[in-house]
């Protein structure tokens, strides 16, 4: 009996793998986090460098994948057994396992959505082609939603490739067809795009940045256009929600970034957009 057999017949193993399958891959989201700005940066300096004909001598930050981890603090390269996820973290009691300074909470806490979030993937869609391609979009919202919340950026390597996979997956007509998909990636950036320069012209500030216009042409891939309408009102009222929340608690930091909100829409629509589409209309 092939793997797929055996997951398909056996939602337990289904779900308990994973759950597993967003552990780990949590993990490596964590790397990814931490490391990928890093990564950009270097290659933006050293290009601007080339371009401007400077001397450029910064060392090469660690890669993704060959580098191992290390503590942010005394440095020491971390034990396997340090590595494992969610579980390493109570066993060190949230300490280095070296030094005994802290490790951030941030770690479990997005290794454990990561898995969380997968296992309620895996009880909605069941085995079969939706689950696996929307644990895909799954792990690269995490990735942007973070990253944006660090660095107030959306790389274009991770919503680009977004956008790809999304028509991919429509060519497979596994949640829309090509045309609903085409239709959504061009609705999602004018929409963004066109609010962008009304808001500018009208008030002279900028209140987005092209990583999001981006970001929702990629959820136009994967939802089509019209749960588009969804995705904006979620991410706008989570939005501000949260930012009233800001004020209100004292916090008067104005920059807030959208993509953590576009994400969490696009999530959610991917889930539940047309009930969600019928009771907006309705
Ligand atoms: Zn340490």
């Amino acid at each position: 009996m092939a793997v797929a057999d055996i997951l398909a017949t056996n939602p337990w193993l289904l779900y308990s793998s994973v759950f597993v399958l967003g552990l780990v891959v949590g993990s490596f989201l964590n790397v990814v986090i931490l490391r990928y700005p890093g990564m950009l940066r270097y290659e933006w300096e050293r290009d601007y460098a080339e371009f401007k004909d400077l001397k450029f001598d910064q060392p090469k930050p660690p890669g993704l994948v060959i580098a191992r981890s290390h503590c942010l603090a005394c440095n020491n390269k971390l034990k396997a057994w340090h590595n494992i996820p969610l579980f390493s973290f109570f066993l060190l009691r949230g300490k280095c396992g070296f030094c005994g300074n802290s490790i951030s909470w941030r770690y479990p806490l997005i290794e454990l959505l990561t898995a969380v979030l997968s296992l309620f993937l895996a009880l909605h869609f069941g085995w079969g082609w939706p689950l696996l391609a929307s644990l895909v979009l799954l792990f690269f919202l995490m990735a942007i939603t973070w990253i944006d919340l660090d660095t107030f950026l959306i790389p274009d390597q991770l919503s680009l490739l977004l956008l790809w996979i999304g028509l991919f997956v429509a060519l497979l007509d596994v949640f829309v067809s090509v045309d609903e998909a085409v239709t959504g990636v061009i609705v999602g950036y004018l929409s963004l795009w066109s609010l962008f320069w009304v808001f500018k012209l009208v008030t002279g500030k900028e209140g987005m940045g092209y990583g999001d216009f981006k970001l929702l042409a990629a959820g136009g891939a994967w939802l089509g256009a019209k749960p588009l309408i969804v995705v904006l009102v979620l991410a706008s009222v989570t939005g501000l929600i949260v930012t009233l929340f800001g004020f209100a608690i004292g916090k008067k930091d104005n920059k807030i970034p959208f993509g953590p909100y576009l994400s969490a829409g696009i999530f959610l629509s991917l889930l539940w957009g047309q009930p969600l589409l019928q009771w907006y209309l309705d």
